[in-house]
Protein backbone atom coordinates (compact mmCIF):
# COMPACT_ATOMS: atom_id res chain seq x y z
CA UNK A 1 0.00 0.00 0.00
CA UNK A 2 0.90 3.38 -0.70
CA UNK A 3 2.73 5.35 2.22
CA UNK A 4 -0.49 7.65 3.87
CA UNK A 5 -0.06 10.93 5.21
CA UNK A 6 -0.06 11.77 9.15
CA UNK A 7 -3.04 13.21 10.22
CA UNK A 8 -1.83 14.45 12.71
CA UNK A 9 0.14 17.05 10.25
CA UNK A 10 -1.31 20.21 11.04
CA UNK A 11 -2.00 20.42 6.58
CA UNK A 12 -4.47 17.55 7.26
CA UNK A 13 -6.83 20.10 9.33
CA UNK A 14 -6.40 22.30 7.32
CA UNK A 15 -7.26 20.37 4.11
CA UNK A 16 -10.14 19.06 6.52
CA UNK A 17 -11.45 22.64 7.40
CA UNK A 18 -11.07 23.81 3.63
CA UNK A 19 -12.69 20.54 2.79
CA UNK A 20 -15.79 20.92 5.56
CA UNK A 21 -16.48 24.43 4.37
CA UNK A 22 -16.66 23.22 -0.02
CA UNK A 23 -13.28 26.02 0.08
CA UNK A 24 -10.59 23.56 -1.28
CA UNK A 25 -9.05 25.20 -4.21
CA UNK A 26 -8.62 23.57 -7.37
CA UNK A 27 -5.08 24.36 -8.15
CA UNK A 28 -2.67 23.68 -4.77
CA UNK A 29 1.55 23.65 -3.63
CA UNK A 30 1.95 21.21 -1.56
CA UNK A 31 5.42 22.17 -0.35
CA UNK A 32 7.91 21.42 2.55
CA UNK A 33 9.20 18.41 3.71
CA UNK A 34 7.69 15.02 4.36
CA UNK A 35 5.43 13.15 2.76
CA UNK A 36 4.08 15.58 0.07
CA UNK A 37 3.12 12.76 -2.14
CA UNK A 38 0.87 11.45 0.54
CA UNK A 39 -0.76 14.94 1.33
CA UNK A 40 -1.48 15.54 -2.19
CA UNK A 41 -3.34 12.07 -2.18
CA UNK A 42 -5.04 12.94 1.30
CA UNK A 43 -6.25 16.34 -0.79
CA UNK A 44 -7.32 13.98 -4.03
CA UNK A 45 -9.42 12.07 -1.05
CA UNK A 46 -10.95 15.03 0.51
CA UNK A 47 -12.46 16.13 -3.29
CA UNK A 48 -13.34 12.86 -3.82
CA UNK A 49 -14.68 11.68 -0.50
CA UNK A 50 -18.35 10.26 -0.86
CA UNK A 51 -19.23 11.66 2.82
CA UNK A 52 -20.91 14.86 2.92
CA UNK A 53 -19.04 15.64 6.23
CA UNK A 54 -15.65 15.02 8.02
CA UNK A 55 -14.19 14.18 4.35
CA UNK A 56 -11.64 12.49 3.77
CA UNK A 57 -13.33 9.59 5.46
CA UNK A 58 -10.84 7.80 4.69
CA UNK A 59 -13.11 4.51 4.59
CA UNK A 60 -15.79 5.18 1.80
CA UNK A 61 -14.96 3.22 -1.84
CA UNK A 62 -13.71 6.66 -3.04
CA UNK A 63 -11.65 7.43 -0.62
CA UNK A 64 -10.16 3.64 -0.34
CA UNK A 65 -9.16 3.72 -4.25
CA UNK A 66 -7.07 7.14 -3.81
CA UNK A 67 -5.37 5.77 -0.68
CA UNK A 68 -4.62 2.48 -2.58
CA UNK A 69 -3.72 4.55 -5.54
CA UNK A 70 -6.24 2.86 -8.13
CA UNK A 71 -9.06 5.68 -8.55
CA UNK A 72 -9.73 5.96 -11.88
CA UNK A 73 -10.10 9.76 -11.59
CA UNK A 74 -6.23 10.58 -10.12
CA UNK A 75 -3.78 10.47 -12.38
CA UNK A 76 -0.27 10.66 -10.53
CA UNK A 77 2.14 12.12 -12.98
CA UNK A 78 5.90 11.61 -13.01
CA UNK A 79 8.71 9.80 -14.65
CA UNK A 80 10.64 7.49 -12.89
CA UNK A 81 12.96 6.92 -15.57
CA UNK A 82 13.68 10.41 -17.13
CA UNK A 83 15.00 13.79 -15.35
CA UNK A 84 12.21 15.80 -17.13
CA UNK A 85 8.89 14.80 -18.16
CA UNK A 86 8.33 13.55 -21.54
CA UNK A 87 6.72 16.11 -24.32
CA UNK A 88 4.08 13.04 -25.13
CA UNK A 89 3.24 13.47 -21.01
CA UNK A 90 2.03 16.77 -21.14
CA UNK A 91 0.34 16.45 -24.61
CA UNK A 92 -1.71 13.39 -23.17
CA UNK A 93 -2.37 15.13 -20.39
CA UNK A 94 -3.47 18.53 -22.21
CA UNK A 95 -6.21 15.74 -23.89
CA UNK A 96 -7.21 13.86 -20.92
CA UNK A 97 -8.39 17.21 -18.98
CA UNK A 98 -11.25 17.62 -21.19
CA UNK A 99 -12.48 13.81 -20.74
CA UNK A 100 -15.23 13.66 -17.65
CA UNK A 101 -14.29 12.06 -14.82
CA UNK A 102 -15.36 8.30 -14.53
CA UNK A 103 -16.61 7.85 -11.05
CA UNK A 104 -16.20 10.89 -8.93
CA UNK A 105 -17.16 14.37 -9.97
CA UNK A 106 -13.53 15.65 -9.61
CA UNK A 107 -10.76 14.44 -11.66
CA UNK A 108 -7.34 15.25 -9.53
CA UNK A 109 -4.00 15.50 -11.27
CA UNK A 110 -1.23 14.90 -8.91
CA UNK A 111 2.37 15.94 -9.86
CA UNK A 112 4.38 14.07 -7.76
CA UNK A 113 7.81 16.01 -8.36
CA UNK A 114 7.34 19.72 -9.59
CA UNK A 115 11.40 19.51 -10.53
CA UNK A 116 10.15 17.41 -13.43
CA UNK A 117 8.38 19.74 -15.06
CA UNK A 118 10.70 22.13 -16.97
CA UNK A 119 9.17 26.08 -18.25
CA UNK A 120 7.33 24.56 -21.45
CA UNK A 121 5.77 22.14 -19.57
CA UNK A 122 4.53 24.63 -16.76
CA UNK A 123 3.48 26.94 -19.84
CA UNK A 124 1.49 24.86 -20.83
CA UNK A 125 -0.07 23.74 -17.92
CA UNK A 126 -0.53 26.75 -17.08
CA UNK A 127 -3.13 27.57 -19.41
CA UNK A 128 -4.97 24.07 -18.58
CA UNK A 129 -5.13 25.87 -14.67
CA UNK A 130 -6.35 28.51 -15.94
CA UNK A 131 -8.60 27.57 -18.38
CA UNK A 132 -9.66 23.86 -18.14
CA UNK A 133 -13.16 22.41 -16.88
CA UNK A 134 -14.26 23.21 -13.79
CA UNK A 135 -14.02 19.42 -12.21
CA UNK A 136 -10.13 19.51 -12.77
CA UNK A 137 -8.22 20.05 -9.59
CA UNK A 138 -4.10 20.47 -10.03
CA UNK A 139 -1.81 19.24 -7.10
CA UNK A 140 1.60 20.37 -7.15
CA UNK A 141 4.19 18.32 -5.12
CA UNK A 142 7.13 20.75 -4.37
CA UNK A 143 10.11 20.88 -1.90
CA UNK A 144 9.93 24.74 -2.62
CA UNK A 145 7.17 26.47 -4.37
CA UNK A 146 10.23 28.72 -5.83
CA UNK A 147 10.44 24.94 -8.44
CA UNK A 148 6.80 26.09 -9.80
CA UNK A 149 7.20 29.38 -12.19
CA UNK A 150 5.66 33.07 -10.45
CA UNK A 151 2.65 32.78 -12.96
CA UNK A 152 1.26 29.22 -11.83
CA UNK A 153 2.28 29.99 -8.59
CA UNK A 154 -0.26 33.06 -8.01
CA UNK A 155 -2.86 30.39 -9.30
CA UNK A 156 -1.91 28.34 -6.64
CA UNK A 157 -2.68 28.11 -3.08
CA UNK A 158 0.43 26.99 -1.44
CA UNK A 159 -0.13 24.61 1.67
CA UNK A 160 2.63 23.75 3.59
CA UNK A 161 3.85 20.44 5.41
CA UNK A 162 5.30 20.73 9.29
CA UNK A 163 5.85 17.01 9.79
CA UNK A 164 4.64 14.77 12.43
CA UNK A 165 6.87 16.68 15.05
CA UNK A 166 5.21 19.82 15.31
CA UNK A 167 1.37 18.42 14.82
CA UNK A 168 -0.06 19.54 18.50
CA UNK A 169 -3.07 17.17 19.70
CA UNK A 170 -5.13 18.23 22.70
CA UNK A 171 -4.07 15.99 25.63
CA UNK A 172 -7.30 15.50 26.22
CA UNK A 173 -7.62 13.46 23.21
CA UNK A 174 -4.82 11.60 23.92
CA UNK A 175 -6.01 11.03 27.17
CA UNK A 176 -9.87 9.94 25.86
CA UNK A 177 -7.51 7.18 23.17
CA UNK A 178 -5.37 5.88 26.22
CA UNK A 179 -8.89 5.28 27.95
CA UNK A 180 -10.55 3.68 24.44
CA UNK A 181 -7.09 1.80 24.53
CA UNK A 182 -7.75 0.85 27.78
CA UNK A 183 -10.73 -1.78 25.40
CA UNK A 184 -12.47 -1.63 29.16
CA UNK A 185 -15.58 0.60 29.94
CA UNK A 186 -14.63 2.02 33.27
CA UNK A 187 -11.46 4.19 32.04
CA UNK A 188 -13.65 5.55 29.44
CA UNK A 189 -16.50 6.54 31.91
CA UNK A 190 -14.50 8.04 34.50
CA UNK A 191 -12.84 10.26 31.74
CA UNK A 192 -16.15 11.78 30.48
CA UNK A 193 -17.99 12.08 33.82
CA UNK A 194 -14.79 13.98 35.12
CA UNK A 195 -14.66 16.39 31.97
CA UNK A 196 -18.53 17.14 32.74
CA UNK A 197 -17.64 18.08 36.40
CA UNK A 198 -15.43 20.39 35.26
CA UNK A 199 -17.69 21.40 32.80
CA UNK A 200 -15.93 21.35 29.90
CA UNK A 201 -16.31 24.04 26.95
CA UNK A 202 -17.82 22.81 23.97
CA UNK A 203 -15.26 24.40 21.97
CA UNK A 204 -12.59 22.32 24.04
CA UNK A 205 -14.81 18.99 23.70
CA UNK A 206 -14.79 19.48 20.07
CA UNK A 207 -11.22 19.82 19.33
CA UNK A 208 -10.45 16.85 21.96
CA UNK A 209 -12.92 14.92 19.70
CA UNK A 210 -11.66 15.89 16.49
CA UNK A 211 -8.47 14.80 17.95
CA UNK A 212 -9.23 11.96 18.99
CA UNK A 213 -10.99 10.88 15.39
CA UNK A 214 -7.80 11.85 13.87
CA UNK A 215 -5.89 9.46 16.14
CA UNK A 216 -8.44 6.53 15.91
CA UNK A 217 -8.42 7.23 12.19
CA UNK A 218 -4.68 6.66 11.87
CA UNK A 219 -4.79 3.58 14.09
CA UNK A 220 -6.91 2.55 11.57
CA UNK A 221 -4.63 3.58 8.94
CA UNK A 222 -1.90 1.69 11.02
CA UNK A 223 -3.61 -1.79 10.90
CA UNK A 224 -4.05 -1.22 6.89
CA UNK A 225 -0.08 -1.37 7.13
CA UNK A 226 0.81 2.22 7.51
CA UNK A 227 4.28 2.73 8.90
CA UNK A 228 4.28 4.22 12.76
CA UNK A 229 5.46 7.45 13.14
CA UNK A 230 7.10 8.39 16.38
CA UNK A 231 5.76 10.79 19.39
CA UNK A 232 3.07 11.06 21.52
CA UNK A 233 0.09 11.27 18.76
CA UNK A 234 2.27 8.16 16.72
CA UNK A 235 2.15 6.48 19.83
CA UNK A 236 -1.22 6.58 20.81
CA UNK A 237 -2.39 5.60 17.54
CA UNK A 238 -0.37 3.03 17.74
CA UNK A 239 -2.00 1.85 21.12
CA UNK A 240 -5.27 1.37 19.84
CA UNK A 241 -4.49 -0.63 16.78
CA UNK A 242 -2.53 -2.77 18.83
CA UNK A 243 -5.69 -2.93 21.58
CA UNK A 244 -9.33 -2.56 19.08
CA UNK A 245 -10.29 -4.49 16.17
CA UNK A 246 -10.85 -3.34 13.04
CA UNK A 247 -14.39 -3.20 13.15
CA UNK A 248 -14.05 -1.41 17.11
CA UNK A 249 -11.85 0.81 15.70
CA UNK A 250 -14.35 1.68 12.11
CA UNK A 251 -17.19 2.09 14.97
CA UNK A 252 -14.87 4.67 16.92
CA UNK A 253 -13.41 6.69 14.46
CA UNK A 254 -17.34 7.20 13.37
CA UNK A 255 -18.77 7.82 16.35
CA UNK A 256 -16.58 10.42 16.90
CA UNK A 257 -16.74 12.01 13.77
CA UNK A 258 -20.77 12.15 14.68
CA UNK A 259 -20.11 13.92 18.00
CA UNK A 260 -17.41 16.34 17.14
CA UNK A 261 -20.09 17.42 14.35
CA UNK A 262 -22.15 17.69 17.04
CA UNK A 263 -20.40 20.38 19.58
CA UNK A 264 -21.00 22.63 15.89
CA UNK A 265 -24.56 22.34 16.44
CA UNK A 266 -24.54 24.06 19.66
CA UNK A 267 -25.21 20.42 21.76
CA UNK A 268 -24.24 20.34 24.83
CA UNK A 269 -21.33 18.79 25.92
CA UNK A 270 -23.18 16.69 29.33
CA UNK A 271 -25.49 15.15 26.33
CA UNK A 272 -22.55 14.40 23.72
CA UNK A 273 -20.25 12.61 26.78
CA UNK A 274 -23.10 10.72 27.81
CA UNK A 275 -23.93 9.54 24.67
CA UNK A 276 -20.28 8.98 23.80
CA UNK A 277 -19.55 7.46 27.18
CA UNK A 278 -22.84 4.36 26.04
CA UNK A 279 -21.54 4.15 22.38
CA UNK A 280 -18.29 3.51 23.74
CA UNK A 281 -19.97 0.90 25.88
CA UNK A 282 -21.64 -0.79 22.76
CA UNK A 283 -18.68 -0.64 20.94
CA UNK A 284 -16.13 -2.83 23.63
CA UNK A 285 -18.91 -5.19 24.61
ZN1 LIG B 1 -14.47 9.00 1.97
Amino acid sequence: MAQWFPETDALARQIRRLAQHGALPHAAILSGSGDRLGAARFFAAALLCRQDEGRPCLRCSACRKVIDGIHPDVRLVQDSERRELSVETVRQLRQDVYIRPNEGERKVYIFADCEQLNERDQNVLLKIVEEGPAYAAFLFCAESASALLPTIRSRCVELKLRGEDEASVSEDALALCRAFASARISPVVQLTVGWENRRMKREALQQALEDAWQLCAQALLLQCGKAPGTGPAAETSDALQRALRRHQLQQLVECLRQYAGECRYNVGPGHVLGALAARWEAIIR
